[in-house]
Parts: C-alpha cells; structure tokens; sequence
C-alpha cells in the first residue's frame, strides 16, 4: 500500500470502487452517505500481464487491503465497483478480440466481473474506465442534483476517453458501447489545414475524434505534417513518440507549432461536443486528461477554445456549462464506486 494523506473510518454501510489498469488497481471505500474514507490513490500491481487469475486475485487483494485500510468490517460492504480499460461489453466481458490492456489470449471473452464477483462474494457493478471517469466527474460537479442532470466527457490521453451520462447513469448502450466518443467522425472542415492529410484511427475511421484530439492522433498524423512546417523546430529531431510527449511543454510556452496541434485537438473536441449538443443536450460538457495537468493559464486557453468552437443555441448556451475534470488519477475507482451505490442505494 502506498503512503496516504488522510483515511476515515465508515459512518454506514458502503460499496468498494477497484479500478484495474496497465499496472495497476487503485482501491477505494466510498460510503452510504456519500463519503469517501480515502483521499489520494491506494495501489496495488495489477499483473493483467500475467492473465485473468492472477489479476483476479490481485483485485480481490486490493478489496481485502483497502478495507483493512479504513478499518471497514467486510460486513459493511453492499457492492463493489468495478472499471476496466476497454474494449468490453456492458457487463465486463473482455472484447473477443482482446484489448492493449488484455492481450493474452486468455483475457479474451473473459469474464472479468464474474470471475471477481465469484472470488469475493458480493455484487459487481462493472464500466469501463471512460465511462467510470465521466460518472466521477457527473457526480462530483452536481452533488445532490447528479441524479438530474447530464453530461457528457471527453478524456484526452492515449486515445479518446469519454461517456455520455443522462439522469445520472452511464448511457452504456445494447452491446456496451456508447459513449465511445473517440470514434465519433467529425466534420473537418475548419479544423483541418487545406492541405493537411485526413488522419486516420487506429479503429479504422478517419477523421474521428481520436485521431486528432490524442497522444496517439498527435504522434501519428498532427505532428507528422506540423514538423513539416516547421523543420526547424527543437522536436524534429526527437523520434515522433517521444517528440509527442513532449509537446505539451511547449504549448505552456506559446510556441507556434504546439499551439497549432493543440488548437487542431481543441477544435475537435469542439465538433464533437456540437454533436452531443444535438444528441443529448447536456448540462455539463467535461473535459479531462493530460491537457487539465497542464499549466493554468495553458489548460484554460484549451477549454475556451473547445468553448468557442461548440456551437450550442442561444437557450442551450445560458443552460450548459464547460468544466475541466480534476483528479483523474482516482476518478476510475471513484467513479466505479458510485456506480455500485447507485445499484444498491434503493434498498439503503
Ligand atoms: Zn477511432
């Protein structure tokens, strides 16, 4: 267990949130009144690499640890909340065809929230990670209205993260895939240069969300032709991966070329949002991912842009607001959490 700053003891029953990643699970215990008793990340190693029976039995681990950790009787717990990377289906069935996280063969059609469900006991409610991260953020920002209102995230990282949340549940869809923003198509026109290249996703979509507004659209297609217009920049002698990386520090510099990239990326996240606009209307349009690490002043010029290039209607305009999404680090198990009180809160 890692070092934490603060851990209460529950003042009810409560559910558990595991959110399993790469290398990974984060654990916490959130509690009928809607408290969570942890304040930073509690880890433990995942070992997905190793295959579905030893992470099983890491989560399990991270279920027992974290409620040693806040002195919480196993008694107490109604159910767990459980977050995966995708692809899977809405009940944590790892895509057949496997994932990045899930590579092994033996990850393949697996079922991840039956097996864990199976090994400690108690009720599973399984998201993926995007959907669990864009429940935190719905919940955190409407406190005691969340189960009135809607939202919709995006989740700049690797790829494009996002979910959809209508009434304050996960919009999750007949086979588990809404909420899929990344590969949304977008209409290009303005976002793209006139003779800039349509990029392309590694999903097999060009011009969607993800294949701009990404690490990895940065990496593959932005950067490629932006480093051509600027060939004396420090970055083009960086290999493209690690150039990529570096190109957020740049942008809290105003250089020229990074600003363009990221006015590109912020410009697709307008398209998109002007789609969900017409789709769903949301309250609240979140945005979250690396970029929110960023330097203030940098990370509020990427909102205002995003901002500027959603067009909503003027009734839709004095109704909706823009946020960026804090706390990311713990927003997957946090959001799974919330998920699983929103399962078992009728009956509390
Ligand atoms: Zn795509």
């Amino acid at each position: 267990m890692d070092q934490i700053d603060a851990v209460r003891t529950p003042a009810s029953w409560v559910v558990v949130g595991l959110d399993n990643g790469g290398t990974c699970n984060n654990a916490t215990v959130l509690d009928a009144t809607g408290q969570f008793l942890v304040d930073s990340l509690v880890e433990n190693p995942s070992l997905v690499t190793e295959g579905p029976e030893s992470a099983v039995e890491q989560l399990a681990e991270a279920f027992t640890s974290i409620l040693e950790l806040t002195s919480t009787p196993r008694t107490l717990v109604r159910a767990v909340g459980l977050d995966t990377p995708g692809p899977a289906s809405a009940d944590g069935v790892i895509s057949s065809k496997g994932s990045t996280n899930f590579s092994q063969v033996s990850w393949h059609g697996f079922d991840i929230r039956g097996a864990l469900q199976a090994r400690i006991g108690l009720p599973v409610v399984y998201n993926n990670d995007a959907n669990a991260a864009a429940l935190y953020a719905h919940h955190r920002h409407f406190g005691a209205e969340a189960m009135e209102r809607s939202s919709v995230a995006a989740i700049v990282g690797t790829g494009l993260g996002g979910g959809v949340v209508e009434l304050g549940k996960v919009v999750s869809g007949a086979a588990g895939m809404a909420g899929e923003l990344g590969h949304v198509q977008i209409p290009l026109h303005g976002v793209l240069e006139e003779d800039q290249p349509v990029p392309e996703c590694n999903c097999g979509f060009a011009g969607d969300v993800e294949s701009i507004a990404s690490l990895t659209g940065i990496a593959k297609n932005l950067l490629p032709y932006w480093l051509r217009r600027f060939p004396d920049h420090p970055l083009a002698g960086e290999p493209i991966s690690r150039a990529a990386k570096l190109l957020r520090g740049y942008g809290e510099k105003e250089d020229p070329l990074a600003v363009a990239v990221f006015e590109q990326q912020a410009k697709a996240i307008g398209k998109l949002f002007t789609i969900a606009a017409n789709f769903t209307d949301p309250a609240a349009y979140f945005l979250g991912g690396g970029v929110v690490e960023a330097a203030p002043h940098f990370r509020q010029w990427f909102l205002n842009t995003v901002r500027e290039h959603t067009q909503l209607r003027a009734e839709q305009q004095a109704a909706a607001t823009f946020v960026l999404v804090p706390d990311l680090d713990m927003a997957g198990a946090r959001g799974a959490a919330v998920a699983a009180l929103e399962t078992v809160r009728p009956v509390g």
